[in-house]
C-alpha cells in the first residue's frame, strides 16, 4: 500500500468541518499504520478502533475491551501519535478507552463516532466445543494408516498421545511436507480418545480457522468466551501451524493459550510442515515453547510404504489391483501420498467407467500427466551436481566455506535453481547448501535475479541450466 492509500472509515452524517478533517486524518493514519504492521495484525487491532475526537492536541480513540486496549496501548501508541502528528501538528499524544460501539448514539458530543473502520458487531454467541472443533474425517483413524520407517515415530508418538489419560509430550509437533499424513494422524488422535474416554473434549483445529475465530471474537467482543472455550479442552490439536507465521496478534493469542493449556497439564498436538526452528516469522519466544515438546519428523515416503499405502487404500476400495500396476504407481509416484492415493482413484475410476480391468497400459496412458511431472520433479542434489560441473568445479564446493568468487558464483546460481525448480523452503536450501543461513539463499536468489538483467550471457547460462534440469 502506498502512502496516499487510505482506509475507508465510517463517517457521521452531521458531523462538523472540524470533525470531517479529524475523520480524513484518522483514515490517512489507518492507511499508513495498516501498511506497516500488515493485514491481520491490522483486523485484528486497529480495525476496531473508533475516533471519538481531538482534545487539547490529545486524540481520542475507544476500543471495545480493556483486552484491546492494553494491546493497542502497548503496541500501536507510540506510533499511532507520530504518524497523527505528522498528518496534524497540533496532535501532542493518544488516548486509547474503552467504550463499546452500542454507548456511542446517546452518549453525546464525547461519544460521537467521527470514524472507524470497524464493521458493525454481531451479536454474543456461545458457541460449544463440539461446535468450534473442525470436522473430522472418518477414514483417517489409527487402523487406516499405514506404518513405516518414515512415519513409524510420529505415529508412536500420536498413538501415545491417544492412549495416554494426562499430558504426554507438550507440545507433540508433528511435522512434515505436505501429503505426508499429519492431518491423518491428528484425526486419528482425536477419533480414538472420543471413543475411548468420551468425556475428555478435544478440539482439532486448522491453525487458519483458529485465526479466524480469534479476529471474529475480537468483532463481536467476546474474547472472553473465546479464550473459555479453548482453555478448557483436555486436548487442543492446532493443524497447520505454519500459517499463524506473522501474524503477530493471533500468535500472541494462541502463545498464552497455549501456555495457560500447558499450566494445567492439558495435551497440545501441533502441526506443520516446517521444523519449529524453520517456521520464518514465528516469534522467538513461541518457537523455543514449540520445541520444548516431542518433535516428530515424517519423513517423505520410501518405496515401500507407498506399495503398503496402495494394497492397503485398493482393498478400502474393494478392487483388484494387479501387483505389477502397484509396483508401478508405488514407483513412479513419489511426491506424496495425497497425489499416490489420487493417482490410485484414477486408474480405479476410469477402469470402471470403461467396464475393464485394470492394467499397466491404461494406467500409463490415464495418468500421463500426472507421470510427466513426477518425472520432473528434480532435487537440490541434482542441480549442485549439474550446476558444478556446467561451471566446472566439485560438488563438494557447494556445500563447502570457500568464499572464492569461481565457486560462490555458482553456488549462488545453483540456490537461485533450487529456489525455481524445488518446492524447498528458504532455510531448507540453506541447510543443503553446507548449513548456510536462509539469509544467504535469499541473498543469492535477488543477486542471480540482478545477473541475469544486467548480463545476457549469465542470463542464457542460467536458462540453459534450467532447461536442462527441468528435461
Ligand atoms: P498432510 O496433513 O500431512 O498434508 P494428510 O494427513 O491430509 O497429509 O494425508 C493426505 C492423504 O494421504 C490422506 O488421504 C491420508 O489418509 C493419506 N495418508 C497419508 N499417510 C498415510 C498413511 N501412512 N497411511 C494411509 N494413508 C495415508
Ligand atoms: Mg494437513
Amino acid at each position: 500500500m502506498n502512502k496516499n492509500d487510505t482506509v475507508p472509515v465510517r463517517t457521521d452524517p452531521d458531523i462538523n468541518d472540524q470533525d470531517a478533517v479529524w475523520g480524513a486524518q484518522w483514515s490517512i493514519v489507518c492507511g499508513l499504520l495498516r501498511a506497516e504492521v500488515g493485514e491481520a495484525a491490522y483486523q485484528s487491532w486497529l480495525k476496531p478502533m473508533t475516533l471519538r475526537g481531538i482534545t487539547d492536541g490529545e486524540v481520542r480513540i475507544s476500543v471495545p475491551t480493556r483486552f484491546m486496549r492494553d494491546w493497542i496501548v502497548a503496541h500501536y501508541t507510540d506510533r499511532l501519535s507520530e504518524l497523527w502528528a505528522a498528518e496534524n501538528a497540533d496532535v501532542k499524544g493518544v488516548d486509547v478507552f474503552i467504550q463499546s460501539d452500542r454507548e456511542s448514539p446517546s452518549a453525546g458530543p464525547a461519544g460521537r463516532s467521527l470514524g472507524s473502520p470497524a464493521e458493525p458487531a454481531k451479536g454474543g454467541s456461545d458457541r460449544t466445543v463440539a461446535e468450534i472443533s473442525g470436522p473430522l474425517d472418518r477414514r483417517f483413524d489409527f487402523e487406516h494408516f499405514v506404518v513405516g520407517k518414515p512415519n513409524e515415530f510420529a505415529y508412536a508418538a500420536a498413538r501415545r498421545v491417544a492412549e495416554a489419560h494426562s499430558a504426554q509430550f507438550n507440545p507433540l509437533f508433528l511435522y512434515g511436507g505436505v501429503g505426508l499424513g499429519k492431518t491423518h494422524l491428528m484425526h486419528a488422535i482425536a477419533w480414538h480418545i472420543q471413543k475411548k474416554t468420551p468425556d475428555r473434549t478435544v478440539i482439532y483445529l486448522s491453525a487458519e480457522k483458529f485465526m479466524y475465530r480469534f479476529i471474529r471474537a475480537l468483532r463481536e467482543k467476546n474474547t472472553v468466551d473465546f479464550k473459555d472455550q479453548f482453555r478448557s479442552v483436555d486436548v487442543l490439536m492446532i493443524d497447520d501451524v505454519q500459517f499463524i507465521s506473522g501474524k503477530d496478534s493471533t500468535q500472541e493469542e494462541f502463545f498464552h493459550t497455549f501456555n495457560a493449556l500447558v499450566d494445567q497439564g492439558r495435551q497440545i498436538v501441533i502441526s506443520s510442515d516446517k521444523s519449529p526452528s524453520d517456521l520464518e516469522g514465528m516469534e522467538e519466544r513461541l518457537i523455543s515453547r514449540l520445541n520444548c515438546g516431542l518433535v516428530a519428523d515424517i519423513h517423505a515416503t520410501n518405496y515401500e510404504l507407498r506399495l503398503g499405502i496402495l494394497q492397503s487404500k485398493a482393498e478400502q476400495l474393494s478392487v483388484t489391483v494387479p501387483p505389477k500396476v502397484m509396483e508401478f504407481l508405488a514407483h513412479k509416484i513419489t511426491a506424496n501420498v495425497r497425489e499416490l492415493e489420487g493417482a490410485l482413484n484414477r486408474v480405479v475410476a476410469h477402469a470402471q467407467l470403461v467396464g475393464r480391468e485394470i492394467s499397466l497400459e491404461a494406467t500409463q496412458d490415464v495418468l500421463h500427466d500426472l507421470l510427466r511431472a513426477n518425472d520432473r520433479r528434480v532435487t537440490i542434489e541434482e542441480i549442485q551436481k549439474r550446476v558444478a560441473s556446467h561451471f566446472n568445479i566439485r560438488t563438494s564446493d557447494m556445500h563447502s566455506a570457500r568464499r572464492a568468487r569461481s565457486v560462490a558464483r555458482p553456488r549462488q546460481v545453483a540456490m537461485y535453481l533450487a529456489k525455481q525448480l524445488t518446492a524447498r523452503s528458504l532455510p531448507e536450501i540453506g541447510r543443503k547448501f553446507g548449513g548456510r543461513d536462509h539469509t544467504t539463499v535469499m541473498h543469492a536468489v535477488k543477486k542471480v535475479d540482478e545477473l541475469r538483467e544486467h548480463d545476457s550471457s549469465f542470463a542464457e547460462d542460467v536458462e540453459l541450466l534450467r532447461r536442462m534440469l527441468e528435461g
